[in-house]
């Protein structure tokens, strides 16, 4: 593999792949949406991840090429309108900037809700929605390998600056975990922290062990490196140290975790990241996996299967189902609650029980993290089975409560309490804002999916 190259708006019609397959309208789609959503590849993803001769209906093609769809009608004519005119950068800016800002950009209250305070001062960089496990964003991590086109934190990449949540002091972040002895993990997210260098990761893990923090048991890296560039593992220059930084925490008896991000059984397949994935676990780091349902990329059983399957086999540890966000190109990606638990049955069932360690469909929503248990019929009722894996409040989580049966609901603030109820139990704490009817989202795509069930 030769060396990182990486590809935006500016560059990315000269990818030989691009020139060769791609039909000029195609090629100005992708500058269209790719003014608004955020769009960056690099060559592993192109060469490594994409089947060139099906592109059109290929996963990570679709993961990471904006595709027309992915706006709406308006938005798109709006943008392609400015570029046809010849609009200068910072007109299209402002066209962006509008169009974002319709595409709520900050989905389950991440800006107002969850950003904790230590001695009078904020911390920008930090979140803290459940009780045990802290977000932490380094400033120098808000970037990634390449972009997920349905990724909720797009807004960060897309230079709406004031969005970013950044800091780079650790000495707030050890003062508050000091503070609140019930954390027991800081999870480094972003963008993906492993795009900083080795040097930066290694300070902040240093001053964490450092620090002797008797509650800190697991430092977390919500990472897609391994999807996007495994060789972040194994032919970076900084490769080899940054292995020795997660020995050094497991020697101070912290548990290093990756929250590792697969969207496709073809992230997978690459001797690239089955050597990656074995370096990692040769330290005594865990990898974890995690991915949301997504129309066009992953939404069958047998995707699901095929990943999990071959996360066991490699040593992973299939871990979280997600739900589609409300928030950017949902519409495009949505696939509707029931049809993610039938997808996410299906393919459980076809599992041994080793790799049934994971757990969905689950939607991040403002009150936390809700499972779809299934649908089922009570008295006469059919209806939703839901429950907290996490609860903005602890005392929520695993508490079974019930929803009307809706079949084309997406997201959790479209249910309603089953067997009359005015509210769910949790809304005397957080009343949900349930979107007015007649103004709910267009779903045009999602109904004219021959996908759909
Ligand atoms: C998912 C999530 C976590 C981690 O939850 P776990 O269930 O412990 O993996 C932490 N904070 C936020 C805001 C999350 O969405
Ligand atoms: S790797 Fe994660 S943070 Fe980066 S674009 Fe994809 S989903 Fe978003």
């Amino acid at each position: 593999m030769s060396k990182y190259q990486s590809y935006t708006l500016r560059n990315f019609r000269d990818i030989p792949q691009i020139q060769r397959h791609l039909t000029e309208e195609e090629r100005f789609d992708i500058e269209v949406v790719g003014n608004v959503l955020p769009f960056k590849a690099n060559n592993y993803v192109v060469e490594q991840l994409i089947d060139w001769s099906s592109y059109q209906d290929d996963p990570i093609y679709i993961l990471t090429f904006p595709q027309k769809d992915m706006l709406q009608p308006a938005h798109y004519e709006e943008m392609a309108k400015a570029i046809r005119s010849g609009a200068r950068k910072p007109e299209l800016k402002l066209i962006a900037n509008k169009i974002r800002m319709e595409l709520n950009p900050h989905p389950a209250g991440q800006r107002s809700q969850n950003v904790p305070q230590v001695e009078g001062t904020e911390l920008t960089g930090v979140q803290h929605k459940y009780r045990e496990t802290m977000l932490f964003f380094p400033s120098q991590g808000q970037t990634c390998h390449a972009y997920c086109t349905f990724c909720f934190r797009w807004p960060q990449f897309v230079g709406m600056n004031e969005l970013k949540f950044a800091m780079r002091d650790t000495e707030l972040v050890i003062k508050y975990l000091r503070a609140h002895p019930k954390v027991t993990d800081i999870l480094f997210t972003g963008g993906d922290p492993l795009i900083m260098k080795t040097k930066i990761i290694d300070a902040y893990v240093q001053a964490l062990i450092d620090a002797k923090l008797p509650n800190l048991r697991t430092i977390r890296f919500g990472t897609k490196a391994l999807g996007y560039w495994p060789q972040r593992f194994t032919q970076d220059d900084d490769a080899d140290s940054l292995l020795r930084t997660f020995e050094n925490a497991r020697k101070a008896g912290i548990h290093i975790a990756f929250m590792a991000h697969f969207n496709s059984p073809a992230e997978l397949q690459t001797e690239a990241v089955k050597t990656a994935i074995g370096r990692v676990l040769n330290t005594g780091a865990i990898i974890r996996t995690q991915s949301p349902v997504m129309r066009k990329i992953n939404d069958s059983a047998a995707a699901w299967a095929s990943m999990w399957q071959q996360q066991v086999a490699l040593g992973c540890i299939p871990y979280y189902f997600f739900v589609a966000r409300d928030t950017g190109a949902q519409d495009y990606f949505a696939v509707p609650l029931e049809r993610a638990w039938h997808i996410f049955r299906n393919a459980y069932q076809q599992v041994s029980g080793i790799a049934r360690t994971v757990r969905g469909p689950s939607m991040s929503a403002g009150p936390g993290k809700v499972h779809i248990v299934g649908v089922s019929e009570v008295q006469g009722e059919k209806v939703f089975t839901l429950q907290f894996l996490q609860g903005r409040n602890p005392d929520w989580v695993a508490r079974p409560f019930f929803a009307k049966y809706d079949p084309k609901a997406i997201w959790l603030d479209e249910l309603q309490p089953a067997f009359g109820a005015k509210r769910f139990f949790f809304e005397d704490e957080y009343p949900l804002i349930r979107p007015a009817k007649a103004t709910a989202k267009p779903a045009a795509n999602l109904l004219k999916s021959p996908a759909m069930n």
